[in-house]
């Protein structure tokens, strides 16, 4: 079997510190290749992972065999103009897609993801906005196409019992070429920042999940809080709004946003209040640039799940807790919120959910241990894309379908062709490469 798009991997090597390094990497621009390479694998006994842009900080991308990069397998494969579903190469950016889906005149229904991560990838771990729904609009998926262990080929369509199972799978079942996505006529994104205190953010839930998209950021040591809402309107004719965010002023206020966003000592001793109003004005861009709206900021130190009834009585429980860590840390939060999901492994499985991240302080990893317990005594699930340390009866008891997953894995990849370690020891079983 020729492996024409497989590169051996010259930093081998120089192994990452946690001792692991794929011996070989695999760029695969064709449907072909990709099936050839998983056909490979299967043939000699390997063990293959599959990254879209390797973003997350888990080691689920990690493998010592074959790694299968899918960065250049992107793009749009065919649009359903009739009913908005689009389908798309799994390896597609989330920026790339915005662009591509408006040439059609459509958008995701979805905000909030930050335009780097593939469609493969945010789909694969349930990330927020993709493998999610956000505040208003439930998860866009409607169908996957993927190669099992086998090589062999299949769909998984809107209709089949097994795509709530398939659909969060942390790249365990098979390879996702393709992702069917239902999207909405493309729509200009307003965005208005405002300043609030806790509890009226809290008290608001319901009236604040009326707009398209929520989310806040608030210091744990103070009641500030900074709420953004985006709402879409109807596009108007080219030149009423900006496509990007291009000129002197937008540049300002994004570069205001930005220095909030990844600053957190900053942000929490300035009020939301004290920034110049000039700063704090909305915007509006065309959804094909949507993503610029959202800075990526850093990924924090801890990220969970909570269902948004229990939100009010962590956060109050967390700040009394880092208050009587260290009165003089500021911790910030960012909260997003996000519809009920129902794929097995989603973070937001059966739960309206608020997606909650403590943004990195000096010390705020001291406190990740404390705040984690607070957030687990909740109900809250922690987020796949950050190190998961629970015991398999852990999540068995959060994760409702765990057993059912875990058996449509075994069926479907019987020897653990997808599984590495980290993820065999999830999953319970035998030690994977
Ligand atoms: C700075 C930063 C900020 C972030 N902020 C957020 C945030 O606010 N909210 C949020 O939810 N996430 C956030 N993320 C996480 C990010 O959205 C996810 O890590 C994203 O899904 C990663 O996309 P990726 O293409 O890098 O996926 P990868 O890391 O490449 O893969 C993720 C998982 O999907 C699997 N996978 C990827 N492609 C395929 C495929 N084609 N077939 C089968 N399996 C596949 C991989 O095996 C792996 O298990 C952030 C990440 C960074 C770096």
């Amino acid at each position: 079997m020729s492996r024409l798009s497989l590169v051996r991997n010259p930093h081998h090597a120089t192994r990452k510190p946690d001792g692991h390094a794929p011996r070989f990497i695999a760029t695969p621009a064709v449907f072909e290749q990709i099936q050839r390479e998983v056909a490979y694998a299967a043939e000699t006994g390997s063990h293959l992972r599959v990254a879209g842009r390797g973003h997350t900080r888990a080691p689920l991308c990690r493998c010592d065999d074959g790694l299968l990069q899918l960065s250049r397998f992107t793009g749009i494969e065919d649009v359903d103009a009739v009913h908005g579903i689009a389908w798309v190469r799994s390896g597609t950016r989330l920026s790339q897609l915005a662009r591509e889906l408006a040439s059609y005149g459509l958008a995701l229904p979805t905000l909030g993801w930050s335009g780097n991560e593939s469609v493969g990838g945010a789909v694969s771990i349930g990330s927020y906005g993709l493998g999610t729904g956000d505040s208003r609009y439930p998860c866009p998926v409607v169908g996957l196409r993927m190669i099992g262990a086998d090589g062999s080929a299949f769909s998984i369509g809107a209709n089949d019992p097994r795509l709530p199972l398939a659909r969060v799978s942390l790249g365990t079942l098979g390879v996702l070429t393709h992702v069917g996505l239902r999207c909405i006529a493309a729509s200009h994104l307003q965005s208005r920042v405002t300043g609030r205190s806790l509890n009226a953010v809290i008290n608001r839930v319901n009236a604040l999940r009326a707009h398209d998209y929520v989310e806040w950021y608030w210091t744990a040591h103070s009641d500030d809080v900074r709420l953004r809402t985006i709402d879409r309107r109807p596009r108007h004719a080219p030149g009423r709004h900006r496509h990007a965010l291009k000129s002197g002023s937008a540049r300002l206020r994004s570069a205001v946003h930005r220095a909030i966003d990844v600053m957190p000592q900053f942000g929490g001793r300035l009020p939301w209040r004290l920034i110049p109003e000039r700063a704090r004005i909305p915007e509006s861009v065309d959804a094909a640039y949507g993503w610029q709206l959202f800075s990526e900021s850093n990924l924090g130190t801890i990220g969970y799940a909570l269902p948004i009834d229990a939100l009010g009585d962590t956060l109050h429980a967390l700040r009394g807790v880092l208050r009587a860590i260290d009165p003089k840390q500021r911790v910030v939060l960012r909260v997003r919120y996000a519809c009920a999901d129902d794929a097995a492994l989603s973070p937001a499985y059966g739960n309206e959910t608020a997606f909650v991240r403590i943004l990195s302080g000096p010390k705020v990893r001291d406190h990740a241990e404390a705040a984690g317990d607070i957030f687990e005594r909740h109900g809250a699930r922690p987020l796949w894309i950050m190190p998961h340390e629970h015991h398999l009866r852990d999540l068995e008891t959060m994760y409702p379908l765990w057993n059912e997953f875990a058996q449509l894995r075994a069926e479907l990849d019987p020897r653990g062709l997808f599984l590495n370690d980290y993820l065999a020891g999830i999953f319970g079983v035998e030690e994977a490469s």
